[in-house]
């Protein structure tokens, strides 16, 4: 990996973490909204008369979503710092540039990430670019 590609990946990272923290606090608020008790989403009661539940609990799944994202993707900028970053976590094998360049917070070679099921998305050549 160059300095510069180094330095590009870090760059879509701290992006990544921006936008991510920014829709974790606003899908929290809209919880807040919705839910009179906040840090007791994951046992919410299911009303089958409540017309709002679909919704709420999409909602959910999108902060749940979203909260693993940043997860990984504050990891990926760790390992920037300590200098593990590129670096397979499972087999300790060099992540390839293509899969970093699709992935940029891959911390498992696609070959561990296969294995385990990963809900990463393969890369797919000629694929436009993803929103960040
Ligand atoms: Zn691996």
């Amino acid at each position: 990996m160059t300095k510069n590609e180094r330095a590009g990946l870090e760059l879509q990272l701290i992006e990544m973490r921006k936008r991510l923290l920014h829709e974790v606090d606003s899908t929290e608020e809209a919880l807040r909204d919705d839910v009179v008790k906040p840090g007791q989403i994951s046992s919410l009661p299911t009303h089958a008369a409540d017309a709002d539940v679909e919704g709420l609990d999409s909602q959910v799944a999108i902060s749940l979503n979203e909260e693993s994202l940043l997860e990984q993707v504050e990891g990926a900028i760790e390992r920037l710092q300590t200098g593990t970053y590129g670096v397979c976590q499972q087999c300790g094998h060099t992540i390839g540039m293509e899969r970093l360049q699709a992935v940029p917070y891959a911390a498992h070679c696609i070959e561990c990430a296969r294995d385990e099921h990963l809900p990463i998305k393969k890369p797919v050549t000629g694929e436009p670019r993803r929103r960040w």
